[in-house]
């Protein structure tokens, strides 16, 4: 991987972070509708480049099996998160992702400190989690709806009026403990201006094969359209950290926003930089005591090393040539 190519790909992605410690307003800092002066034609191309980067990176971060990533997806409804999920994890090993999503809390979920549905979820070692949605619903739909915040069963005690930046003092700290052991941690905030939510919507009104993602309640939700930027800007402000920063991802193009997504995971994987582990001296014996076991199996008329003879620089790497053994009498007795 060249630098510079990692360096074009920080570059790209750097407007769209959230600088920890300032103050976000949504609507005046972030433009929905920015494209970094792309056309849809190179944003095909870019899209396919960063698929490609993504499926080799991973292979890497599973065989190395230290770090894991947990990247959020937060939007508004019609935000895009479902199809940017399916675009940039198209091309990567489904082995090594877990996707999960996050509805309304079950009885059970209910019944416990609010963190611990997210903790459940969590990647292991080697693996790339996606929540869709996640826990920072916990600081927007239960801050715009409050009745969600009753069904928390909360201790009167804790539900005082700086609720909100307690949970955000939380979530930073459970983010510092991943981060601190060895889970990078990733948010990205899929940005739509509400007059492209209104277009998505009646697309889905529009269309039958599109009408079971719509519900009442999505308009509903909109008309509570200013709070949840409020809330929004507040989480932004308050949750972007060194350690777990937030992107703003301009959502009103969909290609435009995919291309974001890809670029800002493949980022946080380059800066892993996993590598693919060295077995050691003792097991690459081992590995060559067994090769010899396995060229004498050939049967007559075969390569010793198919493979080795195959692909010759692989042979020079084990230090010995594949050659064909010698027939001996008629080969195929083996009934
Ligand atoms: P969808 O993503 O369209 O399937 O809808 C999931 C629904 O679950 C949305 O309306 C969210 O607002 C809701 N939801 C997700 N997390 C929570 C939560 N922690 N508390 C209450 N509602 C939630
Ligand atoms: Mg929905």
């Amino acid at each position: 991987m060249s630098d510079e190519r990692a360096e074009r790909i920080a570059d790209f992605i750097g407007p769209l972070r959230v600088k920890p410690g300032s103050k976000v307003r949504l609507e005046r800092d972030f433009d929905p509708r920015y494209k970094a002066g792309l056309k849809k034609r190179d944003g095909i191309e870019l899209l396919r480049t960063g698929v490609s980067l993504l499926a080799e990176y991973q292979e890497r971060l599973a065989a190395q099996d230290t770090y894991g990533v947990l990247l959020c997806l937060q939007a508004l409804d019609a935000g895009g998160k479902d199809g940017t999920i399916r675009h940039v994890m198209s091309g990567v090993n489904p082995q090594g992702v877990r996707v999960s999503s996050f509805k309304v809390p079950s009885a059970e979920e209910l019944d416990h400190d609010y963190l611990w549905r997210y903790a459940q979820r969590l990647p292991t070692r080697g693996e790339i989690a996606i929540f869709n949605r996640s826990h920072y619903e916990e600081v927007l739909v239960v801050r715009v709806h409050p009745e969600n915040l009753v069904r928390q069963k909360l201790p009167d005690d804790t539900r005082g009026p700086d609720i909100w930046q307690r949970r955000y003092r939380e979530i930073n700290h459970w983010e510092r403990y991943l981060t601190d052991n060895g889970f990078k941690v990733v948010k990205i905030f899929l940005n739509l201006s509400k007059e492209e939510q209104r277009t998505r919507f009646l697309k889905r009104i529009d269309r039958p094969e599109k009408n079971w993602k719509f519900s009442a309640a999505d308009v509903r939700e909109r008309r509570r359209w200013d709070d949840y930027q409020h809330a929004f800007s507040e989480m932004l402000s308050a949750t972007s950290t060194k350690w777990a920063p937030w992107y703003v991802v301009p959502a009103d193009r969909k290609w435009f926003g995919r291309i974001c997504a890809a670029a800002i995971l493949v980022h946080t994987l380059m800066d892993i930089d996993p590598q693919y582990p060295d077995v050691g001296e003792e097991a690459r014996k081992e590995l060559l005591v067994a090769k010899r076991d396995l060229e004498q199996e050939a049967p007559a008329g075969a390569p010793a090393d198919p493979y080795a003879d195959r692909h010759p620089s692989a042979a020079r790497a084990t230090g010995r040539r594949a050659r064909p053994k010698k027939k001996r009498g008629q080969g195929v007795s083996s009934k």
